[in-house]
């Protein structure tokens, strides 16, 4: 089965989750990746990469992954929040991450920790392969 993960970048961490997202490009192909609506879409048109996107963050998109996670849809999250900059939907952005916790899901919130997230699943799929 294909890992799930979900994308999230607040609007000054986009670029980094663009680089990051290019690091891992080859083994992200091969998941089923969701993402907020904005994130989404400059992973798809930057990096050519399929992702169901949802609506964007302030209009509910951290809703609907948390909804997913819920469902069990989701291995893996990672969310690239900024700390320096008030979020009008702050409330949904800790939902997401208590559901994360409820339902033991990984949960990175900054480079260092999707680095060893997504190196981690790498590994596990080539030596799964
Ligand atoms: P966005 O949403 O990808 O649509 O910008 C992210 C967020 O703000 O939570």
């Amino acid at each position: 089965m294909k890992t799930r993960i979900a994308l999230i970048a607040h609007d000054k961490k986009k670029d980094d989750m663009i680089t990051l997202a290019g690091e891992y490009l080859d083994f992200l192909k091969g998941c089923e990746l969701s993402a907020t609506g904005t994130t989404g879409g400059r992973l798809i048109n930057e990096l050519g990469l399929s992702v169901e996107r949802k609506h964007s963050g302030p209009f509910g998109g951290d809703l609907q992954i948390g909804s997913l996670l819920v469902e069990g849809l989701i291995d893996c999250v990672i969310f690239l929040r900024d700390p320096m900059t008030p979020q009008p939907h702050e409330p949904d952005i800790n939902a997401l991450v208590r559901a994360c916790d409820v339902h033991n899901v990984a949960c990175a919130t900054n480079l260092s920790s999707a680095h060893l997230v997504l190196s981690q699943l790498q590994a596990q799929a080539v030596a799964a392969a």
